[in-house]
């Protein structure tokens, strides 16, 4: 039997991970559900998964943990033999202004949004290097472009992430691996759901097509990614605010 692309998708037991990782399972992908504490929502999305007729499951582990991530990356290459691609897309917010922010608050985002992609894109290039291939996605934002008031963590983390995604396209390009960030465009999640509706209502309003990106769209933008063997090191915007 030839197994079909096996991906890791960080964070995916709800949110934008969730819809990534259904549409990728409906797209022949073999899925790794990656989540931290929701382990009912994380096998939920596994049996829907298995239900269409996709192979999956789901893997416990922190990865703003170094060891953890380590071992989330191994568990996967040990279940299915491989890891073809990794998604990046596990990530909190604990939004406070900088006078007011603790180091606490400050450490978990910088923590789960960049040493986290960092310690599993560490793990996962690893074993592409010796396949020769592989794809890492890592799903950033726009306010790591812009910046924005109120969240200097999370700012700081993402624009951290796109840097990390330019320098190891350039390291790993010559293994093959395409390395690219995705700015997701602004979902309604329980990530998003936190944030004030006035603020919301300001978000959308910079949106020229005057709406925010259907999830539908992000997943196809994100499921083609995947396919282009020649992109690598790019940053890409989906939703309709300019860069
Ligand atoms: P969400 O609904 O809050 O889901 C977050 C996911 O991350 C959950 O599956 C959660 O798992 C997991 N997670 C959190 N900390 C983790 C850790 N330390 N280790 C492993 N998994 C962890 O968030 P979302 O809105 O879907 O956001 C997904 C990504 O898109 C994030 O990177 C976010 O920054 C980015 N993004 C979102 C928006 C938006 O509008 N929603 C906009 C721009 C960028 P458990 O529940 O099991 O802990």
């Amino acid at each position: 039997m030839i197994l079909s692309k096996v991906v890791l998708i960080t964070g995916a037991s709800r949110g934008i991970g969730r819809a990534l990782a259904l549409d990728l399972g409906r797209a022949g992908y073999c899925v790794g559900v990656n989540y931290r504490s929701r382990r009912a929502e994380a096998e939920s999305v596994v049996a829907e998964l298995r239900n269409g007729g996709a192979e999956a499951d789901h893997f416990p582990a922190d990865v703003s943990d170094p060891l953890q991530a380590k071992d989330l990356v191994d568990g996967v290459v040990r279940k299915w033999g491989k890891i073809d691609g990794l998604i990046n897309n596990a990530g909190v917010t604990r939004d406070r202004s900088i006078g007011k922010m603790s180091l606490e608050e400050w450490r978990d985002v910088i923590d789960t949004n960049l040493s986290g992609p960092f310690y599993c894109l560490q793990s996962a290039s690893h074993h592409m290097r010796r396949q020769k291939s592989g794809f890492i996605i890592n799903i950033a934002s726009i306010l790591g472009v812009h910046g924005a008031v109120g969240c200097a963590n999370y700012v700081a983390a993402k624009a951290g992430l796109i840097g990390l995604t330019k320098a190891a396209a350039r390291e790993l390009g010559r293994y093959n691996i395409c390395v690219n960030a995705v700015l997701p465009g602004f979902h309604p999640t329980e990530m998003s759901e936190k944030i004030p509706p006035e603020q919301n209502a300001r978000v959308l309003a910079q949106h020229s097509l005057g709406r925010s990106t259907d999830i539908k769209d992000l997943s196809r933008f994100v499921m083609n990614l995947t396919d282009l063997s020649t992109v690598s090191g790019q940053v890409f915007n989906v939703d309709s605010r300019i860069l």
